[in-house]
Formats: C-alpha cells, structure tokens, sequence
C-alpha cells in the first residue's frame, strides 16, 4: 500500500484486530486458544494484515474473546499516539509497554468521540520552550513555568485538591490503569484532525501495595504533564530530563513561595510529624517534600543524604508504606458525565452509550434513572 491509498476495510478492521490483541496482551496463538481453535493463528494473521476480512460472525467471537465491544474494530484509525515516554521505561517490557499503551488509547478514542459528539471546544496545552536556556538558569526557569501554570489555569497559590480532575479539565486526557509491575505512568501526544491532544496514563496501585500513596499519583501525573508542556534544553541526558520534570511537579505542587514560608530557611532538624502535616495539607508525599526542601536549599544535601538512608532503614516503601495520607481520591467523572448527559439529551443512544462506558446494557439500565 502507498501512502496516497486508502486502506480497504480489511486492512482497517485488521489493525484493529490486531491492537485489540497487544491490549490483551495475547500472542496470535494465544487468540486462537481464547476462540477454542474456531480460527487458527493464520486465519487470525490474514484478518490482521488485512488480505481477509472477517464477517460479522467471526468479529463477534474475536470481541468476545478479547473482551471488547464488536464496533471497536468498525472504528476509523486516525488518532494517533506520538512519542510516548514511559516512565522507568527499562522496567516495563516491550510486550507489557504495548498492551498499556493500547488500554489507555482505546479509552482516548472513546473520551474524544464523546467530546466531538457534545462538540467540547479542544483547549490547546501551553508549550513552554526551555531549549536555550542555560544549566545554570533552568531549575530557575521550571520555578517560573511552574507559577506562570498556575496563573494561566487560576487555581491560585493553595493546595490542588484533585490533580486528576485540574488536567482534564484542561484537556489532558487521563487514564488510571490498574497496577501492573514496573509501571508507573506514561505521556504522549495523541494526533487527531490536525489537533494534538495531550494523553497521560498512569498505574494506580493496589490499596494494600506499600506504594500505593495517592500522593504519587498525583506527582507522577504532574511529572508527566512536564513531559508535555516543558520543551527541555537537547543536552540534558535522559536522567537529567527526569529531574527537571520531578522539579516542575514539586514546583507546581508546592510554589516555592509558599513552601519557603511554612517550612523555613537553614533547617537542621525536622520531625517526621511535620512532614505528614505538610502531606496532609499539599498532597505530597514526606519523600517528595524532603526532596523540595533540597532543591530549594532549604537543607543542605548532605541532610537530604542521610533522610534517604533513614527511609531506607525504616522500610518506606519497600516494607510498609510512608506514614500520612491524602484525603482527596483523584479520581475524575468528567467522561461519564458527558456520557450520561449526551444520553439524557438524547444526543446518542444506549447502545451508544454502553459502547462508550463500555458496559452493558443491564449494567446501565441499572444506573441511569431520570430525576427530572
Ligand atoms: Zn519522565
């Protein structure tokens, strides 16, 4: 095929087929076990590239066999995810990179066509270029970006009580996907009718994980947005990229005004009650304070040193989890709602609806009751 042609509808269903399997994270023999042999892997090889192209019949036992509604394989292919940085990328293996990848994208798909449905206005991310500025001014400059952020999205200077529902409201479509090992979130730019629409997925852990503090939710989705929204100077190395996007979370989280105004200047000793005092109010985890705290020279590294040793010692994270919590659940409703309020207004149909929540239709029948 060229790039001028179109792809016949095998060719499109076919792909479909195929990213629908890495979500699943199936082999092709591993689809033609899940359909009890009905189809061998070949068959299943020809429906994916596309030479041909499966009937009615056959798409209903592949959905059901990988667990997605029939018209997710009729779906056109144009939004597309470009540049996708994994955090802790070495840690995720290729297979289970592409099935996150795959989970989160089918959940955009959806999230997007609700929003063309109820025509939401698309809302451009700033982009804030850092590629000439020097070592020397950068952590600097992220300060800056970081406030300019906050003022350009009027949430003012006190603690963000949902990150989760703060980026969407912006037009960063979020994805919570379940624990999996080694995973802990990933951004990228999803490209569809000339628009760039910023993704984020990140790993919610399992409530009894010792890493399972909504706090690092919340940076990590910060974290990523930088990824997004910070165009970071060609000579830092990858390490260094990381930092400076860890830098903008703290900085966003926690201006540094404020932070410098509740923690003090030249501290020697600090108590393990006053950092989950400050969690409790900011929604950052003890580690990511001590770590502002260094960043801002508020203590000396050598303090922060022997923190990370104590926090060793006492098992944070690797035996138990990090005393404090977080009272807010960053959890965001803003795609069901526009779901439910497209079905009200009769702008879709339950089925429609179904496909969208991607539940069934006892499962909504149950849910959706009028009040007025
Ligand atoms: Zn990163």
């Amino acid at each position: 095929m060229t790039t001028t042609e179109q792809p016949t509808l095998a060719q499109r269903v076919g792909a479909r087929i195929e990213r629908a399997r890495l979500m699943r994270g199936l082999s092709l023999r591993g689809l033609a076990e899940a359909l009890d042999g009905k189809y061998s892997h070949t068959t299943l090889q020809k429906y994916e590239k596309g030479v041909i192209c499966p009937d009615t019949g056959a798409l209903g036992f592949i959905a059901r066999a990988l667990d997605v509604r029939p018209d997710y394989f009729l779906k056109s292919n144009q939004l597309k995810l470009e540049h996708v940085e994994y955090r802790k990328h070495s840690k995720l293996g290729k297979k289970a990179q592409k099935q996150v990848k795959e989970e989160a994208f089918e959940f955009f798909e959806r999230y997007l066509e609700i929003e063309s449905i109820l025509s939401v206005p698309y809302e451009a991310l700033p982009q804030y270029d850092l590629t000439n500025v020097s070592l020397e001014e950068l952590a600097a400059v992220i300060e800056e970006k970081a406030l300019k952020l906050r003022k350009l999205w009027k949430v003012g200077m006190n603690p963000i009580p949902n990150v989760h529902t703060m980026l969407e409201t912006h037009g960063v479509k979020v994805k919570i996907l379940a624990d999996r090992d080694g995973f802990d979130g990933f951004s990228a730019f999803a490209s569809t009718e000339g628009h760039r629409i910023p993704t984020v997925a990140l790993s919610r852990k399992n409530a009894d994980d010792v890493k399972s503090d909504v706090t690092r939710l919340r940076f990590t989705a910060m974290h990523e947005l930088a990824h997004l929204i910070l165009l970071l100077p060609d000579y830092l190395k990858p390490a260094e990229k990381e930092r400076a996007c860890h830098r903008f979370a703290g900085a966003f989280l926690i201006p540094k005004e404020v932070f410098v105004g509740i923690f003090g200047q030249n501290r020697i000793k600090i108590s393990i009650a006053e950092l989950v005092a400050i969690k409790e109010e900011w929604g950052l985890s003890c580690a990511a304070i001590m770590a502002r705290a260094r960043d801002l020279g508020l203590i000396t590294a050598g303090r922060y040193k022997t923190f990370c040793i104590l926090k060793n010692k006492w098992g944070w994270y690797k035996t138990k989890k990090e005393p404090g919590s977080w009272m807010g659940n960053e959890k965001s409703s803003r795609f069901k709602q526009m779901v439910y309020r497209a079905l009200s207004e009769e702008v879709i149909t339950a089925s429609k609806a179904c496909g969208l929540l991607s539940i069934s239709s006892a499962e909504l029948a149950e849910s959706f009751d009028f009040v007025g």
